[in-house]
């Protein structure tokens, strides 16, 4: 028996990926930037256009780590566990004075420490021996429970320089430096439709032979994850001048035009000789599975690519090539994926020619050690194998398969996909 898929001549993965990455940076280079400022409360998965440096240190100055007691210790004196208390300070509400060699003030977490306090001893190890008396359970420790003005953030510190996707701690970040707007780029525009005479959208009925559609959910909600402004076009049925005109519609919006379905060489597919017509693009054999099949090129405004019909390939191929397009045009660093070492706990089948995506379930066993299951169901039209999945097996395109108990590479599904 053999792989129908395999077949010399496919274009390696690694190669397919850099020639879209540098088709996007081209297409990018040539476009404006658009940059706009947005409030940091929508800011959450945006991408820094600007430089943002900070205006304050933070913290703003010395303060308690501790519940207890700021001391000034005399370096003489290191020993001492007697001091005066001469007030308190509360965060928000700093001591007005100075301490002097053997006094104390009572301090909380957060509060600014006053002149002269050089340690802070947390308040279980200090007995208040009277209302100006406390004794230490044993000497404290220099500079101990202090955090320093400027520790987490210096002032003039680089926070972030533009290309970096902006995470809910950055968003705590920016507020903790007094900011309420930041720069960011304008999403790019990504245009989708689905080709197919079959394909019905959910809610409506089905006839003989038709099916509900779910590319477009899947990649149309990792565009949304992604931060795209997403153009949606629907379902397209197999005909050639309602194929063209979705293009021609698509192109005169959005940077880059998503089809999914009719790239594979099937009877009723126009969408190579409408793109032959109104485009430069190519149809790939890329040796990956599954995906394989993809047009790619440029149509007279935009960038474009084919998604094959299959749910399964039209997830990893937008996964692992669409995804780096986006993020070249949404002006994002690329940044490769995290990838580590399981152990299979079960065989895995394998042809040599294609790099593979299989879909596990990786977890860490009772011993602590990460293992993977390999899905039964591996096959392009079974969705849910990704729904249940939460990586990618990611098999190298010259092997030939693993027996249970080999080590694996696995990729955890990124946040746009799980
Ligand atoms: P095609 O690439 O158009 O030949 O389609 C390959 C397979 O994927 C066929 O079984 C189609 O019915 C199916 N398919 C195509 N587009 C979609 C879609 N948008 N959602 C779900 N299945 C699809
Ligand atoms: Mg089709």
């Amino acid at each position: 028996m053999s792989d129908p898929c395999f077949k010399p001549g496919l274009m390696p993965f690694e190669q397919a990926q850099k020639a879209l990455q540098d088709a996007a940076e081209q297409y990018i280079s040539k476009v404006p930037r658009k940059i706009r400022s947005i409030p940091i409360w929508e800011a959450d998965g945006n991408i820094v256009a600007s430089e943002v440096i900070s205006p304050i240190a933070v913290p703003g100055h010395d303060n308690s780590a501790m519940d207890g007691y700021a001391l000034n210790l005399s370096s003489d004196a290191l020993e001492q566990t007697s001091f005066e208390v001469i007030g308190a300070a509360f965060a928000g509400q700093p001591f007005q004075g100075e301490l002097r060699q053997g006094q104390a003030i009572k301090i909380m977490t957060g509060a600014k420490l006053p002149e002269g306090a050089n340690a802070v001893e947390m308040k279980e190890n200090v007995e208040r021996a009277s209302e100006q008396q406390i004794t230490l359970q044993q000497p404290a420790r220099l500079n101990a429970n202090i955090r320093r003005a400027g520790e987490d953030i210096e002032l003039n510190q680089t926070v972030f320089v533009p290309g970096h996707r902006l995470s809910p701690a950055d968003v705590g970040l920016l507020a903790s430096l007094g900011k309420t707007e930041i720069e960011v780029y304008a999403p790019p525009k990504v245009a989708i439709f689905s080709t197919g005479d079959e394909l019905k959208a959910p809610g409506q009925a089905l006839s003989d032979g038709d099916i509900y559609e779910s590319n477009r959910y899947v990649v149309i909600t990792m565009l949304r994850r992604l931060g795209a402004e997403v153009i949606d076009l629907g379902i397209i049925p197999d005909d050639k001048s309602a194929i063209k005109d979705a293009f021609l519609r698509a192109d005169a919006e959005a940077d880059l035009v998503l089809s999914s379905g009719g790239v594979s060489v099937g009877d009723a597919d126009y969408t190579k000789e409408v793109l032959d017509d109104i485009g430069q693009v190519g149809f790939w054999k890329i040796a990956m599975k599954p995906g394989k099949p993809l047009a790619f090129g440029s149509l007279p405004n935009s960038l474009f690519m084919g998604l094959p019909g299959n749910p399964v390939s039209a997830t990893v191929t937008f996964y692992h090539l669409a995804k780096r397009v986006i993020d070249v045009l949404s002006h994002a660093d690329v940044q490769g994926s995290v990838k580590f070492s399981a152990t299979t706990t079960a065989k895995i089948k394998k042809r040599p020619g294609r790099r593979d995506f299989q879909r596990g379930i990786a977890y860490p066993n009772e011993q602590g050690q990460w293992v993977v299951e390999p899905l039964s169901q591996q096959g392009s039209g079974i969705l849910s194998s990704i729904s249940r999945a939460n990586c990618f097996i990611d098999l190298p395109a010259d092997n030939a398969g693993y027996q249970q108990g080999e080590q694996v590479m696995v990729e955890m599904f990124a946040a746009y996909l799980k």
